[in-house]
């Protein structure tokens, strides 16, 4: 068993898509452990995206990320990771394939709908970063 960190981003929560988001999620398999809807400040942002900091997009990102309401949920399965990542497709949806959900609810690189962590260490700061101890008990 395997968990990650998932977000709808502030724009697809913006297009009342988190809905037929989580719906896909569920129908998915994956369980999902916990969830909440946070609005982040910019330095909560720049906390979450630190590994991109010297990156020519991370005030873009993170203004963006802090912009409105996202929603954050733990989501477990057998390879969790890859299969979520799978499901979110391309991070520009102009590239992702047919089905997936950046391609179906993402306008663009910079507003693509969802998060995923991509390995196990990411996966662990990141659900630390949402969640305490407790709401992950399942
Ligand atoms: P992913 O979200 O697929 O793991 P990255 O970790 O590389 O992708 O980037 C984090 C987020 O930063 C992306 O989801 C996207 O919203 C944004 N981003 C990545 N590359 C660019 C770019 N070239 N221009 C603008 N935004 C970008
Ligand atoms: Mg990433």
């Amino acid at each position: 068993m395997q968990r990650t960190l998932a977000i709808i981003k502030p724009d697809a929560v913006g297009n009342h898509c988190a809905g037929a988001i989580i719906k896909r999620i569920e129908e998915s398999g994956l369980k999902i452990c916990a969830l909440r809807m946070v609005t982040l400040t910019q330095q909560g942002a720049e906390g979450f995206y630190a590994v991109h900091k010297d990156k020519p997009f991370f005030s873009a990102l993170t203004a963006f990320m802090s912009s409105g309401p996202a929603v954050v949920l733990a989501l477990e399965g057998e390879n969790a990771i890859r299969r979520w990542r799978d499901l979110m497709g391309a991070t520009n949806p102009d590239e992702a394939e047919a089905g997936t959900l950046r391609k179906e609810f993402g306008a663009s690189i910079d507003r693509n709908a969802t998060h995923g962590s991509d390995a196990e260490d990411t996966a662990a700061y990141e659900l630390n970063y949402f969640f305490c101890g407790v709401e992950l008990l399942r």
